[in-house]
């Protein structure tokens, strides 16, 4: 692990000390293949709307008052131009920066390892997701802080689409979209249940709350920003990038 820690002298006088009532670790996962985007080096340093892709979601999760420190994984082959990056940004938090897994979860695995116990609440976020902003955090961490009985918090929004299960390419049936969210990241956890979903995981998911689900634990999901988006696909990065540029013109 190497462990990031701008000097104060190097930051603008900006730069706020953390709240001292944070209680949120967040671990920014970008270690991903960026296959499906046509970049098989990774997708994390591409420049997206002036800025590498991972910068957008560290400076939105630092600017968030809940964050204590916040974590980075990546590809094993990025760590030097990672720890680069974010000795450059105007950052206030301590980042740590690790290398990622084979798959999503065995990255997240690698950036729980490295959390501070002593902070109480973990939020993963993937760093494919750009738009996020910091009212995000702190929602899934007040769902969290709301009700003791959580086993998760998760951001998400009711389907607008219908969504059909498909089986060797015909339908197999149509669930009732009512009951259809779409969920996002970021999703928040108390620190030692991710710890022990992690330990009893079973099978590998595409998200973090699926191993707290498998433990018969309740998972709130928050309706907190439906613009959200994952940049998955090249032609993402039209909406992306508008999106990025239209939030920086009015201040956000
Ligand atoms: O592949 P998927 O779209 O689910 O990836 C979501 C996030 O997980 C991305 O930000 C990606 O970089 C990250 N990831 C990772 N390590 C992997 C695979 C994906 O950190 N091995």
């Amino acid at each position: 692990m190497s462990r990031c820690r701008c000097q104060a002298e190097a930051r603008p006088a900006a730069v706020a000390a953390p709240d001292p009532g944070a209680d949120l670790t967040v671990v920014v996962v970008a270690a991903g293949s960026g296959e499906r985007f046509g970049h098989p080096g990774g997708k994390a340093l591409v420049e997206v709307a002036g800025r590498p892709l991972v910068a957008w979601s560290l400076l939105a999760a630092d600017a968030a008052p809940s964050v204590a420190a916040l974590v980075l994984v990546c590809r094993p082959a990025d760590l030097a131009a990672m720890e680069a990056l974010v000795a450059g940004l105007p950052l206030a938090l301590p980042v740590a920066v690790v290398p990622g897994g084979d798959d999503r979860q065995a990255s997240c695995a690698a950036g729980l390892d490295v959390v501070s116990s002593e902070v109480p609440l973990v939020a993963f976020h993937d760093g494919a997701r750009p738009l996020v902003r910091p009212h995000t955090f702190e929602a899934v961490a007040a769902r969290l802080r709301a009700d003791a009985s959580l086993g998760g918090a998760v951001a998400g929004c009711p389907c607008t689409d219908t969504v059909k299960v498909v089986r060797d390419g015909t339908v197999s049936a149509t669930p009732d979209r009512g009951n259809l969210w779409v969920v996002q990241t970021p999703q928040a956890f108390p620190i030692e249940v991710i710890r022990a979903a992690h330990r009893r995981a079973r099978s590998v998911g595409t998200d973090d709350a699926s191993l707290v689900e498998a433990m018969g634990l309740p998972v709130a999901v928050v309706d907190a920003q439906r613009n959200n988006l994952k940049l998955t696909y090249p032609e993402d990065l039209v909406v992306v990038e508008a999106t990025l540029l239209a939030a920086e013109r009015e201040g956000e």
